[in-house]
C-alpha cells in the first residue's frame, strides 16, 4: 500500500480509513466492483455506503481508481496501478467484470493521423472492449 498512501499525501488529501479500506478491497479482487460491492466486501461496521460512493468518486479524480460502466447503469470502480497515461488498455466481461490487460496498443496510428489532422500535441487516449468472455458465453 505504500505508493497508494504516498500519492495520497502528494495530493493533500487526508488518508481516511475508508480510502485505505476501499484501495485494498480493489487490490485484492482487480476486477471492477461497485460501491455496493466494495462495501460488502469490508468488515461489517468499518464504513457506510455513503462514505464509499464518495470516497470512489474522490479516488477518481485522484486518477486511483477508474471507473468502467458495464451498461447497466451501474458505475464499477477498478484499481489503478499507475497513473493513466493513456497505455492501459483493458477488455472486460460484460458479465462477470472480468478484466484482462492488454500489453499492445492498438490505436498509434490512428493518434499520429488524428494529431495530423488536427494539430494537436501531446494527444493520448483511452480504449476498452466490452464482450463476453469464454466463461460467461452461452453453451
Ligand atoms: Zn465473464
Ligand atoms: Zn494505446
Amino acid at each position: 500500500m505504500g505508493d497508494f498512501a504516498e500519492r495520497l499525501r502528494r495530493q493533500s488529501r487526508k488518508l481516511t480509513g475508508p480510502r485505505l479500506a476501499i484501495l485494498r478491497v480493489l487490490r485484492e479482487r482487480r476486477q471492477p466492483l461497485s460501491s455496493k460491492e466494495v462495501w460488502s466486501a469490508l468488515p461489517p461496521g468499518e464504513s457506510d455506503l455513503a462514505t464509499i460512493y464518495r470516497s470512489l468518486h474522490l479516488l477518481e479524480d485522484l486518477e486511483m481508481v477508474r471507473r468502467f460502466d458495464l451498461g447497466d447503469g451501474v458505475a464499477r470502480y477498478v484499481l489503478l496501478d499507475e497513473p493513466d497515461d493513456g497505455h492501459h488498455h483493458h477488455l472486460i466481461c460484460r458479465q462477470c467484470a472480468e478484466v484482462i490487460e492488454l500489453d499492445e496498443c492498438f490505436v498509434e496510428q490512428a493518434e499520429r493521423q488524428i494529431a495530423r489532422q488536427s494539430g494537436y500535441t501531446g494527444l493520448t487516449h483511452r480504449l476498452e472492449f466490452f464482450g463476453l468472455c469464454p466463461k460467461c458465453q452461452p453453451v
